[in-house]
Formats: C-alpha cells, sequence, structure tokens
C-alpha cells in the first residue's frame, strides 16, 4: 500500500481532544487505502517546560542529560496517538526513536539523522498495522544514548521518514494553514503561498521563520520528498496549505519571497583584540569548541593594531560564549579589553530567489527601515537574502515596513 506521512505538531496534540481530531484525520488517510506514518511532537508547551527545568537544574548542563529530559514530551504524545488509534479499531503501535532505531550522531541536543531502517516498521505493516506512530524530535547516538535533533526538529523527524519509505507526500500539519509571506502573527498582511521553492524555504526556515525546521527542508530538498505544510484545524482539500517544491515547478513569484524574523539574537563584541594574523581562528575556534553558534561577523577598522571584533550569536548561547573567551582570555590565546554582550537585538531578513537577477534590493531595505528611522547594526547577505541585525523593539515594525516595501500583500 502507499505510504503517507503525517506530522503534528505542538497545538495539533495539544489536548487529548486534538490528539482525537488528529486522530481523526488520519483515520481518513488509512480509509483512502495509506498506509500512514505519524510522527508527532510532544504537547504545546510541554518542552518549553522541560527545557526550563534542565537550565534550572545546571547552567553549563550535560548535553546528554538535556537529552533525556526534553524528549519524554514526544514519547507521552505518541503512546496516546496510538491508543486514540486503537479506540477508534484502527491497528496502530508507537515507536519511540530508540526503537526504531533512528540512527543519529552524537551531537547531543542538534544530532543530525544517519539511517533509519525500515524493516522493523515495514514487517509490521505487512502483518496488517496500518498506523505506526513515531516519536519525533529524537534519536539513537552510536554510544546508545538518547539524542534530540534541536527545536522543531519533528518536522526532520517527519520528512527523513518520507523519503526512508518511499512516502507519496509529508503532510506537516500545523496551527496555520501553509507557508506565509510573513509570519501570520506579526503582519495580519501576510499572505499564504500556493506553493515555494526549496530554496527559499530553507533560507526562510534558517533565518527564523520557525514554520519549518531549516534541517527538514534539506532533507526534502535532497531526496525530492513532497512537503505540504498545512492547517490541522481546518477542513482541507487536495489543494489546501503550501507545497514546498523546486523552483521550476514556480511559474510566477516576487523578487522577494518572504521576510523572516528571529527574536533571539544578540550582538557580542570583543574590545580591542589584536589585530594580527590568526585572531580570528583564536576566537572563532574556541567559540565553535563550546558549542555557539556564530551567525554574523564583523571586524572593525584597526587603529594602532587593536580593532573591536563583533559576532551575533543565539540569546542563550551567551554565557557559553562569555566562558569560552574567558578561558581563551587565561590561557593567553587572546588579549581584549572587555567583551560586551547586547542582549536586544532580532534579525529582520528578506528572502527571494529573484534578488539572483535584480539588483537594488538592499538599497530599497535600507531605505524601507530608514524611512521607519530604523538603526542598523550590522548587515550580513548571500546570494538570495538580506540580513539586518536591528534592536529588537523596532522588529515588529521592520518586518511589517519590509512586507509593505516589497508588496508582499500582492501576488506577483
Ligand atoms: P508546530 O508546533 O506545529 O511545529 P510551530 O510553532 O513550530 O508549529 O510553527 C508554526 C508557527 O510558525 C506559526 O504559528 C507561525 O507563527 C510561525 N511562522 C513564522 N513564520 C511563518 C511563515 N512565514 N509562515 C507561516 N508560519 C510562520
Ligand atoms: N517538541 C520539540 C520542540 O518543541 C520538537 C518539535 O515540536 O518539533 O522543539
Ligand atoms: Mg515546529
Amino acid at each position: 500500500m502507499p505510504v503517507l506521512v503525517m506530522k503534528f505538531g505542538g497545538t495539533s496534540v495539544a489536548t487529548l481532544d486534538r490528539i482525537r481530531r488528529a486522530a481523526k484525520r488520519v483515520g481518513r488517510e488509512v480509509a483512502n487505502g495509506y498506509d500512514v506514518i505519524v510522527i508527532v511532537s510532544a504537547m504545546a508547551g510541554k518542552t518549553n517546560e522541560l527545557v526550563g527545568w534542565v537550565e534550572e537544574t545546571a547552567t553549563f548542563f550535560d548535553a546528554r542529560e538535556y537529552d533525556a529530559v526534553v524528549s519524554s514530551g514526544e514519547q507521552v504524545t505518541a503512546g496516546l496517538m496510538a491508543l486514540t488509534l486503537q479506540e477508534m479499531e484502527i491497528p496502530a503501535r508507537s515507536w519511540q526513536g530508540w526503537q526504531v532505531p533512528l540512527k543519529t550522531s552524537s551531537a547531543h541536543s542538534a544530532a543530525r539523522i544517519e539511517e533509519i531502517p525500515t524493516d522493523n516498521i515495514q514487517q509490521k505493516f505487512d502483518e496488517g498495522m496500518r498506523v505506526a506512530v513515531i516519536a519525533g524530535f529524537q534519536g539513537l547516538s552510536p554510544e546508545g544514548r538518547i539524542t534530540t535533533l534541536g527545536r522543531g526538529g519533528s518536522d526532520t523527524t517527519a520528512v527523513a521518514f518520507a523519503a526512508a519509505f518511499g512516502a507519496e507526500r509529508c503532510d506537516i500539519y500545523t496551527d496555520v494553514d501553509g507557508v506565509y509571506t510573513t509570519d501570520p502573527r506579526i503582519s495580519g498582511k501576510a499572505r499564504k503561498l500556493e506553493k515555494i521553492a526549496f530554496e527559499e524555504m530553507l533560507e526562510l526556515a534558517s533565518l527564523g521563520a520557525k514554520v519549518l525546521q531549516t534541517r527538514s527542508v534539506e532533507l526534502a530538498m535532497r531526496y525530492n520528498v513532497r512537503l505540504r505544510v498545512l492547517s490541522s484545524f481546518e477542513d482541507n482539500n487536495e489543494n489546501a496549505g503550501t507545497l514546498v517544491c523546486a523552483e521550476e515547478d514556480i511559474v510566477e513569484s516576487n523578487v522577494v519571497a518572504g521576510v523572516a524574523y528571529s527574536r533571539d539574537e544578540a550582538k557580542m563584541t570583543l574590545i580591542s583584540v589584536a589585530d594580527r594574523p590568526g585572531i580570528a581562528a583564536a576566537i572563532f575556534g574556541p567559540l565553535a569548541e563550546a558549542g555557539v553558534n556564530v551567525d554574523m561577523i564583523v571586524q572593525n577598522i584597526s587603529e594602532e593594531g587593536r580593532t573591536d571584533m563583533t559576532f551575533s550569536c543565539p540569546t542563550d548561547q551567551v554565557s557559553r560564549a562569555e566562558r569560552a573567551m574567558e578561558e581563551a582570555k587565561e590561557k593567553g590565546d587572546i588579549n581584549f579589553h572587555d567583551l560586551v554582550a547586547d542582549t536586544d537585538v532580532a534579525k529582520v531578513s528578506v528572502v527571494g530567489i529573484g534578488m539572483r537577477s535584480h539588483a537594488g534590493v538592499a538599497a530599497q531595505m535600507f531605505r524601507a527601515l530608514k524611512d521607519e528611522n530604523i538603526n542598523i547594526k550590522v548587515i550580513t547577505t548571500s546570494e538570495i537574502k538580506i540580513s539586518v541585525l536591528i534592536d529588537r523593539k523596532y522588529m515588529e515594525l521592520a518586518v511589517q515596513a519590509l512586507h509593505d516595501e516589497f508588496g508582499l500583500d500582492r501576488a506577483a
């Protein structure tokens, strides 16, 4: 029988009643003749609560134990979903990541999927089981420890299963009815896209649009998975939601496809470091080793052999970055006068494949921000995106101004 993957995010399994509603959707696809692989997230808010408990217990925690704690939310919903389906007389059972086993790297809290053996689950399908319920977000390291795939990782579990089983489609059920030109919670003018290219979705996701985890888009692109985002609260027809697809399958599109933002950014500045060959390596080596995800980097003009080095990273990695820099200073690898952390910044980005062939997008973006009196602190660009770091209090204003400036409320 053809296989369908259906993933339900946190809000879609937030209560027993919602789990029943999700199970009914699954039941309809079973009736349509599919063997279904259901991927579930933890109930809404659960993972945040678990992360909070870990952080309250230990500032510099053992990531293996973090994973042991935060993976537990999905265990509950997987079991409840299987029970709900069984109550509906649909043959179903649940699998935890380690039972599949979904094999990952040992990068705890940000593990990468390496292999999904299919025999175990396939055998159950062959014996008449119709739904395999899989706990999302988790796997097993080569050392035999539970790993997690990073926040939002259930999307990646879903796409990886769709690829491994050659599923006809991977449907991501969430609390919005598709991918929008920007977060519909920030701008009332956000417009739902019928289709979006993999590359654009990849950029939007990595720049903060949490509707899909970045890695899930990467996998869908690599294995050509038909990926659809749709609402778990509405009745959906064949063409509901947004299809994430190859660029060639999109006829018309705007130069800028969407605006993304990331609230949890911090700007760190090392004041007065020696401007010498190897200084960047001496700074960013220890940061990488400490697991700090450095994003933007700016080295300022040097004066009398000294310079300031600015970088951005997620706010929850600031203390880790500070510790890494203090340690490098104690060892004598670097010398700096001060390390200043500005945790009140946000990143706003515009993304679009059209930028490859269209000049002037950056200038237009900067002008729109100037018109709102928003000061830009750091800028980075790539072929299809431009990002700026600004004061967090202007983030929503900037998103709305850019959405207006590039006419995203209207189709091309
Ligand atoms: P789930 O729990 O189902 O995985 P998430 O909260 O991870 O859901 O992702 C869905 C949310 O992503 C939406 O509620 C929306 O606020 C946010 N979002 C951000 N950018 C976009 C966008 N461009 N299009 C749609 N949703 C977006
Ligand atoms: N529950 C995890 C999280 O909140 C994984 C997911 O929902 O995708 O990050
Ligand atoms: Mg999510």
